[in-house]
């Protein structure tokens, strides 16, 4: 094998969706040794602002502020995400490639098609990926891989009004995870172009700071992200489980 596999990968439709959900967490996790990946499933080609190459600079910028070992953006159409075959078996190759024992996938609802696609996407190529009669890496024009299949799966919830299930303390991390998004200038930076549906700089900040804030509160810490788990936890100590109930 070329590279060590990753502990975990964060999969998402569009570059800047991982720095918004979950950027924190995925810097956490870097900084305590973690091998880390991200996987966009597209370029970013129908952004109002920004050409698909001011994205993938962007996105490599906020990759290495994230602490980032691995990042790639599918040829997905952006706007287009599609549950197809074709795009399973895409996704079902960066899983063999990368191994990860983690896949953090966008919530299954929202506003954005290609948020919610990506998540029912995102869960069934981890399944393939799995399958030993599966050849992905031929499908998808490449040499064949061995089966893989993530030990976890977690949601990012923060797109979408959900009670999470668990939320992870980014307070020390809050001001990087900022900066990551902030690297996408042609995005967010003030400008002209895309001004009266895109907030301004100041107004990012303090959307974004509300946010971590709430879900910082629900945990009691200053900030954090929520995530949902479809299993129910595993406990063996009921005296070390954190959040005080009362
Ligand atoms: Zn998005």
């Amino acid at each position: 094998m070329s590279t060590p596999p990753l502990d975990i990968l964060a999969l998402a439709a569009h570059r800047d969706d991982v720095e918004q959900t979950c950027g924190g967490t995925m810097l956490k996790m870097a900084q305590r040794g973690h091998r880390t990946g991200i996987l966009d499933l597209t370029q970013g080609e129908m952004g109002t602002r920004g050409s698909a190459e001011d994205r993938a600079r962007e996105a490599a910028d906020a990759a290495k502020i994230l602490c980032t070992s691995w990042r790639q953006a599918l040829d997905i159409p952006d706007g287009r995400v599609e549950n197809t075959w074709e795009n399973r078996l895409k996704v079902a190759r960066v899983i063999r490639e990368q191994r990860p024992r983690v896949v953090i996938l966008p919530y299954w609802k929202g506003r954005h098609p290609d948020h919610y696609t990506a998540s029912v996407l995102g869960y069934e190529a981890c399944f393939l990926s799995g399958l030993a009669k599966l050849g992905a890496g031929a499908a998808a024009g490449g040499s064949e891989l061995p089966p893989h299949r993530p030990f976890k799966i977690v949601y990012a919830t923060l797109y979408y009004d959900v009670r999470p299930t668990f939320v992870v303390d980014i307070t020390e991390q809050f001001e990087t995870r900022l900066q990551s998004l902030m690297a996408y200038k042609s995005q967010f930076s003030d400008q002209e172009a895309g001004k009266g549906i895109f907030p301004a700089e100041a107004e990012i900040r303090s959307r974004v700071e509300a946010m971590a804030r709430f879900y910082g509160m629900l945990g009691g810490v200053t900030y954090a992200e929520p995530f949902l788990q479809k299993e129910v936890g595993l406990v063996e100590d009921l005296t070390v489980i954190p959040v005080k109930s009362i």
